[in-house]
């Protein structure tokens, strides 16, 4: 029987991730389909485990459950157990592991499409979100001098970089958490967008002046020419999309449901063509 896996979230019916994931079974032969299940805000947990007891193999898990995915999970792997938060579900005889690529799929864009590599760096992440919880171990890992969250609401950026203390030796000059004003004055050598706001066409309140030269402006929002990126090319900075950021989350998932590891440069390019 074809082994079944899907998308979840609400909403949900926008998501490439299943074209993605058709695109890796075709390239790698792998007998799999993939599609998108929409839980009732309030059912999340019901529709997994109804998923399951169909015989559905594993999710991604994305807006508005990655926190409730981590608490259903009865094990936590790699980067999934820091970010407390979970996009990859694999149900296994019974027991269910979460992990999160998000971190490795954005790190893997920056360095291996970008050529943008983080050690010694000063990043700026903007918000406070799950997307961020699920990128802040991958990024320290790599080493950069400095890591600043700034978000909106600045306890919910305290409340993060406080999570990831035992990580803080990772960065040379440390990690802190900064209101966006406290920004002023500070150049950064990559800043990247956790925020929604360009979903609304909004810009988070960046002061100017803030990309250091040759910088990298990273949204991971897709699909849109966000104002943020429109900002940063004006500023003079280089400026990407997270779509990459996309395609190499899914590869990662794909690997540790399929343990095969799909090509994700020609996919890329395949959704920047049909967007
Ligand atoms: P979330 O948990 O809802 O967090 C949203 C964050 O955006 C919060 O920090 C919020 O600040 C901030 N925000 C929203 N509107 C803002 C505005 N106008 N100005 C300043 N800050 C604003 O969302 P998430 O799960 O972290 O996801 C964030 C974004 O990343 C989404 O757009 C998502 O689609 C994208 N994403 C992309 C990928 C990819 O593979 N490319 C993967 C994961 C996520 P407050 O705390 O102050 O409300």
């Amino acid at each position: 029987m074809t082994d079944q896996y899907a998308v979840i979230g609400n909403p949900v019916a926008h998501s490439k991730s299943p074209a993605i994931h058709a695109a890796f079974a075709r390239q790698t032969g792998q007998d799999l389909a993939y599609g998108a299940l929409l839980a009732p805000l309030d059912g999340f947990v019901e529709t997994v485990r109804s998923f399951q007891r169909q015989g559905g193999r594993g999710l991604n898990v994305t807006l508005p459950f990655k926190h409730e995915a981590w608490r259903l999970a009865d094990r936590h792997a790699g980067h999934a157990h820091a970010a407390g938060a979970v996009n990859t579900l694999v149900f296994d005889n019974g027991r269910t592991t979460g992990h999160n690529t998000d971190g490795t799929g954005l790190v893997r864009d920056l360095r291996d499409n970008l050529g943008c590599t983080l050690a010694g760096k000063r990043l700026l992440l903007m918000g406070a979100g799950g997307a961020s919880y699920g990128v802040m171990e991958p990024l320290l890992l790599e080493r950069p001098a400095c890591l600043v969250v700034a978000n909106r609401t600045v306890e919910k950026a305290v409340a993060l970089v406080a999570r990831f203390e035992a990580l803080h030796a990772s960065a040379a000059e440390g990690v802190a958490a900064r209101a966006y004003a406290a920004l002023v004055g500070q150049p950064f050598d990559v800043i990247i967008n956790a925020t929604s706001a360009g979903l609304a066409a909004e810009m988070p309140p960046l002061p100017r002046g803030v990309f250091a030269d040759a910088a990298l402006a990273y949204d991971m929002v897709y699909g849109t020419d966000t104002p943020f990126l429109r900002r940063a090319r004006e500023e003079g900075a280089r400026a990407a999309d997270g779509i990459g950021m996309l395609v190499e989350q899914a590869a990662e998932s794909f690997y540790i449901w399929r343990g095969v590891r799909p090509e994700t440069r020609p996919v890329i390019q395949m959704l920047r063509e049909r967007p």
